[in-house]
């Protein structure tokens, strides 16, 4: 194949706006531009032929790993026989339909009723919020309408949902977050306020802030709370011990909905179908989106539960249908690669590798890198790991940020053949590999991982 490749770096620097990026340090050609060709199960190669084991999965979303014939027969034959239609005003199409009834029947909790399809994950959560708005609207709370969620929380970055999201780097100069959302604790226990918390007290800590925050604001006010099962783009931290139990109980306390955003965890990063499952969390509303299609086509959904679908009902015979759609909800070409996906998913028997394969990546790479004296903490659940960076392991002081050690780690794992993700807060190194990763995959990422950490830091 023609290497094209300095062309299209041209090109790139002079033309493409990309997402998360320096914009000035791109355009000046300070930052290097990868062009990326192919893919083929963990692997992805460039258009210089460079491999690499994408130990994120994209963006954690590429769950049944790159190049599987299935998704892409099933776009091909989708896009062949009925490439759009739209599904206003009670239109479907067989993908569309079927992929609802899949959601559905895997969909955990129980008591979960339908599927709003979108095509982001912070298009989705958009979506959420308008319908929890119209939901007490319709239950005549018009008051009802705060929405809390929690600093490190990602939801998106769009005017809403970035301001749900709880990083500094997605509010900065963009005026967010704007009202009517407030932000609790980060259940992070690591840098807990006082180190002799056990984890049940620290949950309860965190519990205790939120109902100070509801009582403050008045309960009547508070509509909904928002969170991942375990924090993603926050720095990847599980909920300690009794976490979920205990913010429910808040939450019931008071009449607040529960938003999952499943938009990780959905489909089985965490061994199990859904996060919710996983710690016991029983939510109104579950975002979905990256492992719905494994992203082999942008598709997002927002599961609503019965209770709130009644109302929603209600709705709709009181004002006429709702006023709420976009043109490419449930665009029957990615319903077609969701609901191939999702077969291959049970094909594969992925959820349960990321159970198993995940408690062995977690383990290994806690072993090799666990004890190194900048290494503070090694901590993750299923097929989701971090490693976070300190300046002193006693104290768990942080580099100056400045000094960019979380992107000098992730740059010298890449140099070793394997992408790892520089979370944008804190130091800390993430890994969400494909689910399908195999024993022999999660070895050679703690090598890398291991032999990176060693070299960058015996220059620090
Ligand atoms: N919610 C969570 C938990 C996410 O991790 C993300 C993206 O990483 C989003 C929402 C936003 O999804 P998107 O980037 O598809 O808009």
């Amino acid at each position: 194949m023609l290497d094209r490749s300095n062309e299209l770096t041209a090109w790139d620097r002079d033309h493409f706006f990309h997402p998360s990026t320096h914009m000035g340090g791109h355009a000046r050609g300070e930052t290097p531009t990868r062009v990326v060709a192919g893919g083929e199960g963990v692997y992805i190669t460039d258009t210089t032929g460079r491999k690499s084991l994408d130990a994120f999965a994209g963006l954690y979303c590429v769950n049944v790993g790159y190049g599987r014939q299935k998704i892409a027969d099933a776009i091909a034959e989708q896009a062949k026989n009925l490439a759009y239609y739209h599904a206003y005003v009670g239109h479907g199409t067989e993908a569309s339909i079927t992929l609802s009834k899949m959601i559905i029947d895997r969909a955990a909790p129980a008591g979960m009723s339908r599927v709003y399809f979108g095509l982001s994950g912070s298009d989705a959560n958009e979506t959420n919020i308008k319908l929890i708005w119209y939901y007490n609207n319709i239950l005549g709370r018009p008051e009802k309408k705060k929405i809390i969620s929690r600093w490190r929380g990602y939801h998106g970055s769009g005017v809403m949902t970035g301001s749900l999201t709880g990083l500094a780097l997605f509010h900065n100069a963009f005026d967010l977050p704007r009202a009517p959302v407030l932000h609790t604790e980060a259940p992070y226990y690591f840098r807990r306020p006082d180190r002799s918390m056990s984890e049940e007290q620290f949950s309860q800590y965190c519990a205790d802030k939120l109902e100070e925050m509801i009582i403050a604001e008045g309960p009547e006010t508070i509509a909904a709370f928002i969170g991942e099962p375990i924090l993603g783009t926050g720095g990847i931290v599980p909920p300690p011990k009794t976490y979920w139990q205990k913010i429910q109980a808040v939450l019931d306390k008071y009449d607040i909905l529960l938003v999952a955003d499943e938009v990780v965890t959905g489909f089985g990063r965490l061994g199990t179908m859904f996060g919710s499952d996983h710690y016991g969390m029983k939510p109104d509303l579950i975002t979905i989106a990256k492992g719905l299609t494994s992203a082999y086509a942008p598709l997002s959904g927002t599961i609503v539960s019965n209770k709130m679908w009644q109302v929603l009902v209600q709705g709709s015979d009181q004002l006429g249908a709702i006023g709420h759609g976009w043109t490419y909800s449930a665009h029957p070409i990615c319903a077609a690669a969701g609901i191939a996906n999702l077969e291959l998913i049970d094909e594969l028997g992925i959820v349960e590798n990321a159970g198993a394969t995940g408690a062995y990546f977690r383990s290994e790479l806690a072993k090799a890198v666990g004890g190194h004296r900048n290494v503070g903490e090694v901590r993750g659940d299923g097929l989701m790991a971090a490693v976070e960076f300190v300046e002193d392991k006693d104290d768990r002081r942080f580099f100056d940020a400045g000094r960019k050690i979380g992107p000098q780690v992730a740059s010298a794992l890449l140099e070793r053949g394997v992408i790892g993700r520089a979370m944008p807060q804190g130091d800390i190194l993430g890994f969400a590999p494909p689910l399908c990763l195999t024993r022999e995959e999660a070895d050679i990422v703690v090598k890398a991982a291991a032999d990176a950490i060693e070299t960058v830091f015996k220059n620090i």
